[in-house]
């Protein structure tokens, strides 16, 4: 399918989704016509969520976004989009540590597969927000509602309580 710049791709881990991730989202769906939001399976980090459990998190917690899609995939971020006709894929930035490895990635999907990377500056509400930072303080029992989605604070309540 050709790429076409009003389709895009936000691809991620997603282990969970947060405010910050869905943030991203509602932004790019200003910006583009589809939003593609993709999980992608990654054997080399350890997941506290399966990619069907993350896949069910993103479908309802963006149920509110009409032109955002949830998939997954393996391999290359670039042949999804090439298979889905998305020409670009969004990245949100949070800091400045987070750009080194972010520009590294978009120059070698740009010269592989002619794909743009757009950066999103993360809203500074979320920029401290990962989601690893909110599996810490939910296994600890800190209130993690500020940063994920009720949905998604019984899913890391009811998973962390079985480890
Ligand atoms: P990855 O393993 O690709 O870093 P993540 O799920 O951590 O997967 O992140 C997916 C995307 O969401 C990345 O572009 C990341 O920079 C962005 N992101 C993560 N947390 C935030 C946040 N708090 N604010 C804005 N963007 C974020």
């Amino acid at each position: 399918m050709k790429p076409e710049a009003r389709h895009a791709v936000c691809p991620g881990s997603f282990d969970p989704v947060t405010y910050g991730h869905l943030d991203i989202f509602g932004r790019a769906c200003q910006l583009y016509d589809e939003v593609w939001v993709a999980v992608f399976h990654n054997a080399s980090k350890n997941a506290l969520f399966s990619v069907e459990e993350r896949v069910e998190l993103l479908r309802e917690t963006t149920a509110d976004l009409t032109n955002v899609k949830i998939a997954s995939f393996q391999g290359l971020t670039v042949d999804f989009c090439q298979k889905h006709g998305a020409g670009v894929i969004v990245r949100g930035v949070r800091a400045a540590s987070d750009f080194d490895y972010e520009l590294q990635m978009a120059q070698m999907n740009y010269g592989m597969g002619g794909i743009e990377t757009v950066f999103i500056p993360t809203n500074p509400l979320y920029s401290f927000l990962s989601s690893s930072m909110v599996k810490d303080v939910a296994k600890w029992g800190g209130d993690v509602s500020p940063h994920v989605p009720p949905v998604v604070q019984s899913r890391l309540i009811e998973r962390l309580r079985q480890d």
